[in-house]
């Protein structure tokens, strides 16, 4: 049975429903899995619907209902996950080619545990091909439409899990950011967007980019589900060497209760200066003034060594990147090309053929960066700046408890505005890799719109394992803002 205020329900209230028997997780999931075939479809912001078993996911649930049984914290919530979260039974092609028929034997721990917090796949989500863009228009399965506006990208390489929460397809869905592919398409759709802090949420069974900064993340319609979201997916684990031992706390319960003592807000002055768009510049003061009348200690502050971090950003990235691709070579995982003319043909024609033209570019740059005469003077050098950009962060939380930003220079931009030029691509990340390379937690709500009607993101940011104020403080500016999602 279709539900029919079902796009208006957000995720805590689809739980509160299922609890007290007025909702069926078996009618949420046909209704959510009806809605990803034509509107998400439609805006090719979905590559696969887990269709099945969604349904017996949903039916679970139904009986844990029927039989009294506790439930657990997503109990019947529909999500859909990006692409590059491996999902047993169901093709995880990345956006690429080169894994469109890849079917992996396992289950990520991102997935694991959205069925033990009881939430019902519904479909794995587009992307820009491997995690690489910043407006989905690098996915081998095509471009994402944006739902405020068809010939806007949507952000990337999130595109898809952004598009499907604007569009009211489910309440939650999960990215992945490695230099701000949650907060940025986040930010262009409208949507509420959180990468948490660098190992908080375990990276098994999520198809490597970048290693040292790939985190998980959720995006919701507000900061409560957002939080919900959060709390269902992070946590150590053994089978990721680099998950952090950390007690999390109830970070859904942390954001009901407002705390009273004001935190001391900072505002980085390299992140509101050129090269942001004026309309954006103005509204982010806005929410600013918002915030400072509401009391917040509002504070400049510097960090210097911003100007730097979109080239040692790509410059790590990509190093990363050329060895976690090596991997893709006609042999173990999907396609595979050329097999009778020997080792070497395959090779080249498995990568030629599989992998699209920026993940090209990047296995290229990067394999250069790591070579050898050029390592010191380019790989090594982007990991110093690293450090100044982290020691940037660490003196400033000295003195504030967050820092406010934009989350991307411009609103939304045009589908082939920026297609032709990955320059002008790689600096819509200006403002969100600093959090990636110092492994912070920052997330984007939405705090305004241009005047043709463009969403605009506000990103936070807080120290490591900060999530909890960082929530909690998004929650209040959320509410100082009264942004109207619909
Ligand atoms: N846009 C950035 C890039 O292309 C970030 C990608 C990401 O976070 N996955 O590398």
């Amino acid at each position: 049975m279709m539900i029919k205020d079902y796009r208006e329900l957000t995720a805590a209230e689809i739980v509160r429903r299922i609890r007290a028997g007025q909702l069926k997780a078996v009618d949420l999931a046909e209704t959510a899995l009806q809605l990803a075939d034509s509107e998400g479809r439609r805006l090719n912001a979905v590559i696969t619907l887990c269709h099945q078993k969604a349904i017996s996911q949903a039916e679970q649930i139904d009986q844990k209902v029927a039989s009294g049984n506790e439930l657990p914290l997503l109990a019947g919530v529909p999500v859909i996950v990006k692409d590059n979260i491996v999902y047993s039974g169901y093709p995880t092609t990345c956006g690429s080619r080169i894994l469109e028929n890849y079917i992996s034997p396992y289950d990520a721990t991102c997935i694991k545990k959205l069925e033990e917090a009881g939430a019902v796949i519904i479909a794995k989500a587009n992307m820009d091909e491997f995690a690489m863009g910043s407006s989905n228009e690098n996915s081998a399965f095509g471009p994402v439409k944006n739902p405020v506006r068809d010939d806007l990208v949507p952000g990337g390489s999130s595109g898809g899990s952004a598009a499907v929460v604007a569009a009211g397809i489910v309440p939650i869905a999960y990215g992945s950011d490695t230099g701000g592919s949650v907060r940025q398409p986040a930010a262009l759709c409208g949507v509420v967007g959180l990468k948490p802090t660098y190992g908080a949420v375990s990276r098994y069974g999520l198809i490597a980019f970048a290693s040292s900064t790939d985190q998980i993340g959720p995006l919701a319609r507000n900061v409560a589900d957002c939080a919900l979201a959060y709390e269902a997916i992070a946590g150590f684990d053994p089978n990721d060497s680099t998950s952090a031992e950390f007690d999390h706390p109830p970070y859904s319960k942390s954001i009901e209760k407002l705390s009273t003592k004001k935190p001391r807000i900072g505002i980085p002055l390299e992140y509101v200066s050129e090269g942001i768009d004026d309309e954006v510049r103005t509204m982010i003061d806005k929410t600013i003034e918002k915030v400072d009348a509401a009391g917040y200690e509002i504070e400049k502050i510097s960090l210097p060594h911003t100007e730097y971090a979109v080239s040692a950003y790509y410059m790590i990235a990509n190093a990363e990147a050329s060895a976690n691709l090596a991997r893709y070579d006609g042999v173990r995982y999907g396609r595979s090309a050329g097999r009778e003319q020997g080792l070497d043909t395959m090779y080249s024609e498995t990568r030629s053929e599989g992998f699209g033209t920026e993940v090209k570019r990047r296995i290229m740059l990067g394999t250069f960066a790591l070579s050898a005469g050029y390592y010191e003077n380019y790989y090594r050098k982007a990991q110093k700046v690293r450090e100044l950009i982290k020691i940037d962060f660490d003196k400033a939380f000295d003195s504030v408890d967050l820092i406010l930003a934009p989350t991307s220079p411009t609103a939304a931009f045009g589908v082939g505005e920026k297609s032709g030029d990955p320059l002008q691509m790689y600096l819509s990340d200006i403002l969100t890799v600093p959090a990636n390379l110092a492994g912070i937690p920052a997330m984007s709500i939405p705090c305004d719109r241009t005047a043709d009607g463009r969403p605009i993101g506000l990103q936070i940011m807080a120290p490591a394992f900060g999530e909890k104020k960082l929530l909690t403080v998004a929650g209040q500016i959320e509410q100082m803002i009264g942004y109207n999602y619909a």
